[in-house]
Formats: structure tokens, sequence, C-alpha cells
């Protein structure tokens, strides 16, 4: 049997599924990120207050819903393991759907599925071009290299398009234009419980926010601890504030939801490609030979659910279904 090598480009849901799918199906796999850790979207922060006490809030996606029977066969099997759980079921009253967590934040889940994998953060990938002993060659911004015979982007579309210009690979133009929502978020650490109703969730509640979430109900901080989302208006109105003014702003905001409670130490975060405006209308991308392909949330849909679900579906394509 031919030994197939491939690289995910993204440690994101998106690309560690993709990265286990192909790692299944007997292909050595390289993941890189740029970032320091695995993750993502799927992001946890923790925050030490001036007395030294340290909370911990998700600071991009909150919780995830379940819809594909696919994806409800993994979310049992994360349950089993431990890893994930059902939080609630709605924030306005019970709908009957579960919203599901990863138990100490989000990050969890996909330190979780990148156990046992060639997982390579802090490794910002530079450009993908084809090889001279391998279809592809990958090279990282510290000009080292990898081969492969197959690639998977999974970083979201404009970043992906930009690092495969290089490719010489022809994309729809459609998905060229694919662009995303901002968020910019207020990570706020309390004094005191806040006053956000059990289960500790708002969504849409004001013209500001589209997301308020009490990170202590959700059972992650023993420190009280909210996390602030605003709407992709007010983000796009205000993300070339600098950080004092829109943290000045989110914090005023942010007052009504506290109560009696005093925030003691925050952070302003910015997601530039926070939300895929428009979908793909198959879960992945990818060229006439399948060794280049192009998955994430633009795809199957942009919530944790779609990006699993198109790092799977990629991760098969390569593999050749
Ligand atoms: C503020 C916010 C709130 C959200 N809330 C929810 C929610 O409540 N429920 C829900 O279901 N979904 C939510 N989502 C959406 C969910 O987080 C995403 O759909 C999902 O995590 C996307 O996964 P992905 O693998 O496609 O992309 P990502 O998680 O973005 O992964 C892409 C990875 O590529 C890496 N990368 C980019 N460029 C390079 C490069 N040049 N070299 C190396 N690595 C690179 C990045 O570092 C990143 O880790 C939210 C998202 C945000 C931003």
């Amino acid at each position: 049997m031919t030994f197939r090598r491939a690289v995910v480009v993204g440690a994101g849901l998106s690309g560690l599924m993709a990265a286990r799918t192909l790692a299944s199906r007997g292909w050595s796999v390289v993941v890189l990120d740029k970032g320091r850790g695995v993750g993502g979207r799927m992001a946890t922060r923790r925050i030490t207050t001036p007395d030294g006490r340290t909370a911990i809030l998700d600071h991009g996606a909150q919780f995830f819903t379940v819809r594909d029977a696919r994806f409800a066969a993994l979310v049992d099997e994360w349950t089993g393991a431990g890893v994930v759980r059902e939080w609630c079921r709605g924030f306005g009253g019970d709908d009957g759907h579960p919203r599901h967590v990863a138990n100490n934040g989000m990050t969890a889940l996909t330190k979780h599925l990148a156990t046992g994998l060639d997982v390579r953060t802090s490794t910002l990938v530079f450009a993908v071009k084809p090889g001279d002993v391998s279809r592809w060659t990958v090279v990282i911004d510290d000009g080292s290299e990898i081969d492969a015979d197959a690639v998977v982007m999974t970083s979201p579309l404009p970043q992906s398009y930009s690092l495969t210009v290089t490719a010489g690979v022809e994309l729809p133009s459609e998905l060229l234009l694919t662009d995303y929502d901002r968020t910019i978020g207020l990570l706020a650490v309390l004094d005191r419980p806040s006053s956000i109703a059990t289960p500790g969730g708002l969504q849409n509640p004001d013209e500001v926010f589209s997301w308020i979430g009490d990170n202590a109900a959700k059972g992650i901080s023993t420190v009280p601890a909210v996390t602030f989302h605003a709407n992709p208006e007010w983000s796009a109105a205000h993300w070339d504030d600098d950080a004092d003014t829109g943290s000045a702003l989110l914090t005023n905001a942010a007052g009504a939801y506290l109560g009696d409670a005093a925030i003691v130490a925050s952070e302003y975060k910015k997601w530039r490609f926070a939300t895929p405006k428009r979908l793909w209308p198959e879960p992945c991308f990818s060229t006439a030979d399948d060794t280049l392909v192009f998955a994430g949330d633009a795809f199957a849909g942009p919530k944790v659910e779609g990006a699993v679900l198109s790092g799977i579906a990629a991760g098969s394509v390569v593999a050749g279904g």
C-alpha cells in the first residue's frame, strides 16, 4: 500500500475532524495551526483578577445544538467520554432542544479531538504550492516546507484563498466572495454573581448584544464571569474603535445585566472572521483530483455542527469517499 501523507491547515473543529477521518483511513496527517493552542473559534480564556482569582470564560462558540444523526452519534461518544454535557434546553424557557457545552470550556472538546494527532501549533502556513516530489508543498512562515499528497484547508475562506493563490488552481468566484460577520466581545470577571437568570444565557437581548453568557451558571467557572458578544452591526460599526473606547462602550452597555456586581477584570476581544455570511451548498469543495480540499463552517453551516460535518466530509473526499 502506498504511504500517503496529508497536511491539514487549521486545528479548529473542521481541521481536527478532517485529520481524524484521514488518520482512521491509514493516512499520515500533520495538522498545522498558527494559534498557540488548538481550537480556533472554540476558544476558552482564563483571566486572573488582581486579588488572584482565576475565571474561565468561553469567548468564541458558547454552546452547540445537534441536528444531524452522524453528529448526534459523535456527541453521544463525547458525552460518554466525559468531554461534553447538556447545559440546558433553551434560554427563554424549555424549547425541547438540548444545548451542549464542553466541560471545562469549549476548547476542551478540540483538545480531546487533537489527542493522538500530530498537531503543530504556533505554525503559520504561508503558502501551498505544487510540489516537486509530491503533489503539494506546504510552506511554513519560517521557510521550512512539508510535502503532501493532499492538503485540507480549514482556515476562514479569505485566508485559505490567499494561502492557495500559489497553488495554481481555479476556485469558483462564489467561494472567493464569501465574507464573514465580525464579533467584538467583552470578557468580564465580576466581584459577585451576575443578575442573569438561570440557565445563564441571553440571546439578542438588546441593540448591542447578540449573546450574553454567564460562565459560572454554565458551570465552567467557579468565579463569576460573563461573556458579552456584540451583534454583527455593532461590531462592524465599532471595529476601528481603539480598545479603550470600544471596551468602555461595551462595559457601559453590560451594566444593565450585572445587578449589584462590578467588573473587576476584563478583556476586549475581536473576531474578524466570526460567522460566514454565505454558505457553500456542499459540505466541502475539492479540486478535480481531490488532493486540495477546502472545508470549514462556511460549507456545512456556520456552527459547531457544520464545522464538524465539513471536516469529516473533507477527510472522506481525500481518502477516496
Ligand atoms: C464569537 C463567536 C461565537 C460563536 N458561537 C457559537 C455558538 O454558540 N454555537 C455554535 O454552534 N457555533 C458558534 N460559533 C461558530 C463556531 O465557533 C464555528 O462555526 C466553528 O468553531 C468553526 O470551526 P472551523 O474549524 O471551521 O474554523 P476555526 O475554528 O476558525 O479554525 C480555523 C483555524 O485555522 C487557523 N489558521 C488560519 N490561518 C492559518 C494559517 N495561515 N496557518 C495556520 N493556521 C491557520 C486558525 O488559527 C484556526 O485555528 C461562534 C463563533 C464565534 C466567532
